[in-house]
């Protein structure tokens, strides 16, 4: 394990299998190129020491330049990409390969293409050490790549975390095993929502609720919010794949999150175990589900008396009301058997003032560190 700033990093990728990454791409870029002289253009900073031990396994006529973008401040890739360092002149009937570090969403590469754009290039060929192809959009052809990785954040051999870590000469990936990943479970009406707001500046965790995201997506009027509609205007849950995705790009939208509160996700069985799959393969995990535990009347004072404010359709009726709470009932309620098996199952009594209960979830919290 290494430290870099606030995060810990553990292996991931020897020194040899990198090696080896690069060998083998310099051999299929040799295939197709060794009767001409490619012009190799390195992508820096990242990948300076890719560019250097391709080149010294690339032994053909080639010539070598680099460009520089930056486009990552801290872990996620921002969108925003600069170019520090422009274009080599007179690439006219040459064949360019662009040599990179790492291609993740495709954002870098889009700008990286459009700065090229212009030139009169003979050929012009992508070729990545490191490929997290389940995240790529797919713009761009990729035609040469090392390794393909999932996708978690990694440094070393040239790859920074805001600007450490680059003179590594393996490559190592975030330690996700301190984080915190908290579902928090009841019936509507059981106060999840008000007792995340607090959890979640507490602990410094990120607060998903699926309900939340779908109300925005129906307020936008969004393609999913315009199908979530019409189940949670009746107040019955909408479709397991519909939300197991989302509940999936929400999380992929933090990556640097110290942990997260899913709040009204899980709520079946298939979203329990898809959420379990997912988290692993992010070497993450549920780390507690706890319970907000009070009686069926109390919660339907609540939700009317919340509905008449929040302006929430499902909350104006006591009908619907009463379907949330059957669709908790079949559906739900087994989770519990599910997460008790896991030993990760705590109850708190979710009756009493909201500070009273935040420090009660508080403790069952702390007990996890
Ligand atoms: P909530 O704000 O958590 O009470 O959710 C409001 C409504 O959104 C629910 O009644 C469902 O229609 C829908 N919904 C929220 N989360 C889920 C989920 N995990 N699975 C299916 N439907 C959900």
């Amino acid at each position: 394990m290494i430290k870099l700033h606030d995060k810990v990093f553990k292996p991931y990728l020897k020194e040899e299998q990198i090696l080896a990454a690069v060998a083998k791409m310099a051999k299929e870029i040799a295939k197709d190129y060794k009767d001409e002289t490619p012009l190799f253009v390195g992508v820096l900073n990242g990948a300076l020491m890719f560019v250097a031990d391709f080149l010294k396994a690339y032994q053909h006529p080639c010539e070598v330049s680099f460009v520089r973008l930056s486009s990552y401040q801290g872990l996620t890739s921002t969108g925003i990409v600069e170019t520090l360092l422009d274009v080599p002149e007179d690439l006219d009937g040459k064949s360019v390969i662009i040599l990179e570090d790492v291609v993740d969403t495709g954002r870098t590469l889009k700008q990286l293409v459009h700065l090229f754009s212009n030139a009169k290039v003979k050929e012009f060929k992508i070729a990545t050490l490191f490929y997290k192809s389940e995240v790529y959009n797919g713009e761009y052809p990729i035609d040469y790549f090392g390794i393909d990785i999932p996708d978690n954040f990694i440094v070393g051999y040239g790859l920074d975390y805001n600007e450490l870590g680059r003179n590594l000469r393996e490559v190592y990936q975030l330690n996700q095993s301190d984080m915190i990943n908290l579902v928090l479970f009841g019936k509507p009406g059981a106060g999840k929502g008000t007792q995340a707001g607090f959890l979640k500046e507490k602990y410094n965790l990120k607060h998903i609720s699926t309900g939340d995201v779908f109300r925005y997506n129906i307020k936008n009027g969004t393609e999913l919010g315009v199908l979530a509609k019409s189940y949670i205007d009746k107040g019955d849950l909408v479709p397991d794949e519909v939300t197991i995705d989302m509940l999936k790009d929400e999380v992929e939208k933090n990556p640097d999150a110290a942990g997260f509160i899913f709040d009204g996700f899980p709520r079946t069985a298939a979203q329990a175990e898809a959420l379990d799959n997912f988290l692993e393969s992010k070497d993450m995990k549920v780390n507690a589900t706890i319970a907000l535990e009070a009686e069926d009347d109390i919660l339907v004072a609540r939700l009317l008396e919340r509905g008449k404010s929040s302006g929430r359709s499902d909350d104006q009726d006591e009908d619907k009301i009463r379907n949330r709470f059957d669709e908790y009932n079949q559906k739900t309620a087994p989770l519990k058997a599910y997460y008790e098996k896991q030993g990760k199952f705590h109850s708190v009594n979710g009756i009493g003032d909201i500070d009273e209960i935040t420090e009660r979830l508080s403790n069952v919290i702390d007990s996890l560190m």
